[in-house]
């Protein structure tokens, strides 16, 4: 068990042509009786660049197939959302959540929980009253929930968005903006809405690794300047290694989150990750 301390061992099950017909009948089926039981949360953490502090961690949902094993995201949650079971699933997810946030943080670990929240899920009417009963119920403090929006989500419909977004901010929940750098079409107005964080996805990082002289790097300054101007904090996400964390630290990332510092892992396993953190850096 300690050897796979730290990791998450998801299966990328990818079916073939056929297969996949097959494949998302059976999701769409199951996911609407029993595989909500089956469904698991591992939490990776998110880490400050300034003082190494762990600010809190982020939710990602796994499927423990009874046959398959445990299953990434991406392997049902498409299907989830084509059906709508995403939004029955994304309540438990955040009653869950919240509920262990408020746990750890009875336990002296006050951790920001962070929750992905789909396109769907977005402009439907329920989310706010979603969110507001799983705060209520776990009795986590509103600030320390953070919602994660992808650019795509709310480009669907920027104006919708924006009300949204207005709602949630007034309820003092916080919001992200997800694997930013993979599909905005115009910056001006994402930073026209009232977002917390910004969370730079990996493939700029990969990106600005490829371009040779420091450009790369000055992209990514760039963007990170940008958003200090405007009072929303950055995260560098997928930072997998030493070269990456040198690169988001020289960009002035606030915060950092990848396989680098640790891999999503089970509840069970972040209060031991965290305070082992906590103790090395003092
Ligand atoms: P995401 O929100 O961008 O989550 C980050 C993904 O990157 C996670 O994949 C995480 O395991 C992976 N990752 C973390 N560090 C590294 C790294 O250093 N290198 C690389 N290459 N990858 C890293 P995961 O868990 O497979 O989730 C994939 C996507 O599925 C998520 O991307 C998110 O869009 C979606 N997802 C996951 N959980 C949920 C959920 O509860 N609700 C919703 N609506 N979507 C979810
Ligand atoms: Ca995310
Ligand atoms: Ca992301
Ligand atoms: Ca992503």
């Amino acid at each position: 068990a300690a050897k796979s301390m730290g990791r998450d061992r998801v299966r990328l099950f990818s079916p073939g042509l056929r297969e996949a017909a097959r494949w998302r009948l059976e999701v769409a089926t199951r996911l609407r009786d029993e595989a909500i039981d089956q469904l698991v949360v591992h939490y990776q953490p998110v880490v400050r660049l300034d003082t190494g502090a762990v600010e809190g961690v982020e939710a990602l949902v796994r499927w423990q197939h009874p046959e398959r094993g445990l299953l990434a995201p991406d392997t049902f949650l498409a299907v989830a959302e084509e059906t709508g079971q995403i939004i029955p699933i994304t309540r438990w997810l955040l009653r869950e959540t919240t509920r262990r946030a408020a746990a750890w943080a009875a336990e002296g670990l006050p951790l920001r929980m962070s929750v992905n929240i789909s396109a769907r899920h977005f402009s439907a009417e329920t989310l706010v009253r979603d969110v507001r009963l799983a705060l209520r119920e776990s009795g986590l403090p509103p600030d320390q929930l953070v919602l994660e929006l992808t650019e795509t989500s709310i480009a669907e419909d920027p104006t919708r968005a924006e009300d949204q977004l207005t709602v949630l901010r007034r309820a003092g929940i916080r919001v992200a903006i997800d694997d930013f750098g993979t599909g905005w079409s115009s910056l001006a107005q994402l930073f026209s809405l009232p977002i917390g964080t910004l969370k730079i996805d990996r493939s700029l990082l990969v990106a600005a690794e490829r371009v040779t002289g420091g450009e790369g790097g000055a992209v990514l300054a760039a963007i990170v300047a940008l958003t200090r101007t405007l009072g929303i904090r950055s995260v560098a996400e997928g930072v997998e290694t030493v070269e990456h964390l040198r690169m988001v630290r020289e960009a002035g990332c606030d915060m950092v989150q990848g396989w680098l510092l640790s891999h999503p892992m089970p509840a069970d396993e972040v209060p031991r990750w965290v305070r082992r953190v906590q103790e090395a850096g003092g």
